[in-house]
């Protein structure tokens, strides 16, 4: 019985009446929303439980993708869409006199990370359950996800995220799973029976408490897990005492430091800390995690030999690399294994995605503090790397000299990658450049040692929101010219691309990209009172800012445009709008100066009268996964342009493609696999490539100054940061000033300022022929198939999983 508008909406006024007693012009869009979620849980649940048991009967290989971050945004559409009853919600909302979007718009974004390596995450559980494979994520449920936004005078302003103010719709707290972890103490070695055995004494007892929030299949019946560890503390082993009143007060301290466990999310993106309870965060992940997984395991399996053909856990980054300590811990001190039996199976286990290869993102915690947190594990790590060396020693000679920077610990330091990759039986990179630098320098001898562990696997998005379910429209164009078989398979999105120069399908996606732009632009005039021309070139650059993503790169061409519009007023240039989105680290204070600087020449270009009318400069605050559904489907220019060789893959790369933008990008990573596929003369390509930025740096020949001396172009752009004309209070545009002058432009901005600059020019004049735009814009659309995460997906499952679909 398939539902209509007149079946649903008696269900949805039943449930506002049973739930809030609300009649339905009585109730608020929050009830109405809670209700839609409370029926959706309805179908949803059974659905859960039949995929957990069919797991169960055919001994299914399960997959544990184990992360310090899923990005999920908001699931309420995700969930109606893969139920097949998006448009039904929709027309029955409507009917009832309510707008969808608002009712929708009523769930806040879970915004548990920081950027990429987050999403990713998200669009890979979104992928698995629409393949049907048994896979599961595992992370934390932050009380606070990632800050909030605000720009008050152009600068970054952090609030709290406090996403779990109304109740979360989706989760389900499992207090009857909840796992003990145990921190610091200390380890008594005794002999018992001929074997060594490990006491741990005096440790701190957390209670990891999960909540479980189905990740539903697109048009099938799976649903699979994602596992939300909340920490809380344990009165079990505390004897209160009525004759000592502190033992009161000494709970509470301990309460208070338990509950920080699982407080809040680190906001760094590529930047590591250091941070003692970021490091017990990821404890805490993994025991709790590995314990529940090994628990459901032993009631399945008696033999624990069986792990590597029944579970892979897969790390995501080194922030989970605890998880190979941790599972020798329980292997050897739990269940009575031997040393060679415990890393047989351990190293057969853990797989490990490698996510960057900039220094200050790599982990290395302080032997001291690992000491004192996890002794036990201290001891194994010890152990780990003792046998590493040693192997290295004996079995590659040629290595000796370098087993100081291999080793998983020296001076003083714990190196997690190296643990990581030494613990694991694969190694991949996020796309094929960032794959061939892990393996040629970054990790050269690691590759050398372990040639079978290190692949790659190009990142990917799921089509299933970035288009289908952000851009309706142009799904339907696409479906109405080639069938909608590519919303099952994707890579039958290239059907596409004989279409390509068809005037139809050119006017219609103009017409829908055009649609697209009015509401953005009505979006932005209502939060920002800014006018923008909806018939102008969307150019977006949306990401985290940072650095080697070269936000100031944008900035400078856009200085350069307002300098020619003041110097030449007549000056024919195509109208553009450029549109920044970027949450900076709060501690990152390069990267706030950037956000001010925007905000400044936004102010400025905005407000020219010479300028106005051709440029418009919009900062949009708090740039998180709702906010990339509002700008994406309205983008007609991708700003990929990282300093090559910085971007280990990207993401959003792929997602502006895929609504039928055209990058300008560096050769970065999956930019280049990009450009491999739409061709050369369907993406604007400029700047050093990466073996150009690494000869540079091996060398030292970059002169940031020569440029600043010899471009005029670059000396006044440059000039108009210090000399108070973006705003009378500018030390902080003088030290990105001197960021580039003495620090000599870490980053190559000036150095690909002239190749930019042309690539713009090209991008213009590439817009001023609209079917040549369009007739590109429908090739990057055909070839964003490959991009799907469910291509990612298939080649985990199949190349380092192991796995199949469970129909
Ligand atoms: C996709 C996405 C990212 C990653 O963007 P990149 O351009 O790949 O750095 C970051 N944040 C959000 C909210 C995203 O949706």
């Amino acid at each position: 019985m398939t539902m209509t508008v007149q079946t649903l909406a008696p269900l949805l006024t039943e449930k506002l009446l049973s739930s809030f007693g609300k009649t339905v012009d009585e109730a608020t869009n929050k009830e109405v929303f809670q209700s839609i979620c409370l029926l959706m849980k309805e179908s949803i649940h059974p659905n859960w439980q039949t995929t957990q048991q069919k797991y169960v009967e055919a001994e299914s290989k399960q997959v544990y993708y184990f992360s310090m971050e899923f990005l999920l945004g908001r699931l309420v559409e995700t969930n109606l869409l893969n139920a097949g009853e998006l448009d039904l919600y929709k027309d029955t909302l409507s009917s009832m006199g309510f707008n969808p979007e608002e009712v929708f718009h009523e769930e806040l974004d879970a915004g548990l990370g920081n950027g990429g390596l987050g999403r990713l995450a998200a669009c890979f559980l979104d992928s698995l359950s629409s393949l049907q494979l048994p896979g599961h994520g595992m992370g934390i449920r932050y009380k606070y996800g990632l800050f909030q936004q605000k720009v008050v005078d152009g600068h970054q302003v952090e609030l709290p995220d406090n996403w779990l103010r109304d109740e979360y719709m989706w989760e389900t707290k499992r207090e009857e799973k909840a796992i003990e972890v145990r921190f610091g103490g200390t380890v008594e070695t005794t002999y018992e029976d001929d074997k060594l055995v490990f006491h741990h004494h005096d440790y701190e007892r957390v209670l990891a408490i999960p909540y479980d929030v189905p990740i539903v299949g697109f048009e099938n019946k799976t649903v699979n897990t994602l596992r939300l560890w909340s920490a809380e503390s344990t009165t079990n082993h505390f004897h209160f005492n009525s004759s000592r009143g502190h033992d009161y007060y000494h709970y509470l301290d301990y309460k208070r430091s338990v509950e920080k466990i699982s407080e809040f999310l680190y906001p760094d993106d590529s930047y590591y800390e250091g941070k003692i309870l970021r490091l017990k965060q990821q404890y805490f992940l993994v025991s709790a995690g590995l314990q529940s997984i090994l628990r459901r395991f032993k009631k399945q399996y008696k033999c624990f030999d069986l792990l590597p053909e029944k579970i892979v856990l897969q790390i995501n980054d080194t922030h989970p690399s605890l998880i190979v300590p941790e599972l020798m811990r329980i292997l050897l001190d739990d269940e009575g294994l031997s040393w060679e039996q415990a890393w047989k199976i351990t190293e057969k286990t853990v797989a490990y995605t490698n996510h960057t290869t900039l220094s200050e993102a790599l982990e290395k915690w302080p032997e001291a503090m690992i000491e004192d947190l996890f002794p036990r594990l201290y001891m194994i790590i010890h152990e780990i790397n003792e046998r590493f060396c040693k192997m290295l020693w004996f079995d590659f000679p040629e290595l000796r000299e370098q087993i100081p920077a291999m080793a998983i610990i020296s001076y003083g330091n714990i190196h997690m990658a190296h643990l990581a990759m030494v613990g694991s039986f694969s190694i991949n990179g996020v796309a094929r450049l960032h794959t061939d630098i892990l393996k040629n320098r970054v990790m050269k001898p690691f590759n050398i040692v372990y040639p079978d562990r290190f692949n790659n696997k190009t990142n990917g998005i799921t089509h299933r929101r970035w288009l289908l379910n952000v851009n309706p429209d142009l799904a339907d164009e696409i479906t109405k010219t080639i069938g909608d078989q590519w919303i099952k398979k994707p890579e039958f999105l290239k059907n596409l691309q004989s279409f390509a120069t068809n005037p139809e399908l050119q006017e219609n996606i103009a017409k829908v990209k055009h649609e697209n732009k009015k509401k953005l632009a009505t979006f932005i005039k209502d939060q920002y009172g800014i006018t923008i021309n909806d018939q102008s070139i969307v150019d977006v650059h949306i990401k985290r800012l940072h650095g080697y993503k070269r936000q100031l790169l944008n900035l400078f061409h856009i200085i350069y445009l307002y300098n020619q519009c003041i110097e030449n007023p007549s000056l024919d240039l195509y109208p553009r709008t450029f549109i920044f989105g970027a949450k900076a680290a709060p501690g990152y204070t390069f990267a706030k100066h950037v956000i001010k600087l925007i905000n400044a020449v936004a102010e400025k270009v905005n407000n020219h009268p010479h300028v106005r009318d051709k440029v418009k400069v919009v900062f949009m605050e708090n740039y998180q996964v709702s906010l990339a559904e509002r700008i994406i489907p309205a983008a007609d220019v991708s700003e990929q342009i990282s300093t090559a060789s910085k971007e280990a893959s990207g993401t959003g790369n792929m997602k502006l493609m895929m609504n039928g933008a055209l990058t300008i990008g560096t050769e970065d990573g999956a930019n280049v696999e990009i450009r491999e596929r739409v061709g050369a003369e369907n993406i604007f390509t400029f700047g050093l490539s990466s073996e150009e930025v690494f000869s540079h740096q091996h060398r030292g020949d970059y002169r940031a100054r020569d440029y600043y001396n010899n471009d005029s172009r670059i000396k006044q752009i440059m000039d108009l940061l210090v000399n108070e004309h973006f705003s009378n209070d500018d030390v902080e545009f003088k030290d990105i000033f001197y960021s580039l002058l003495f620090n000599n432009d870490e980053y190559f901005v000036l150095k690909d300022f002239d190749s930019y600059i042309s690539a713009q020019q090209a991008v213009e004049l590439t817009y001023r022929n609209q079917s040549s735009w369009l007739q590109k814009s429908i090739i990057n659309i055909a070839h964003s198939g490959y991009f799907s995460s469910d291509r990612t997906i298939q080649q985990y499952a199949k190349d380092i999983w192991n796995i199949k679909p469970q129909r």
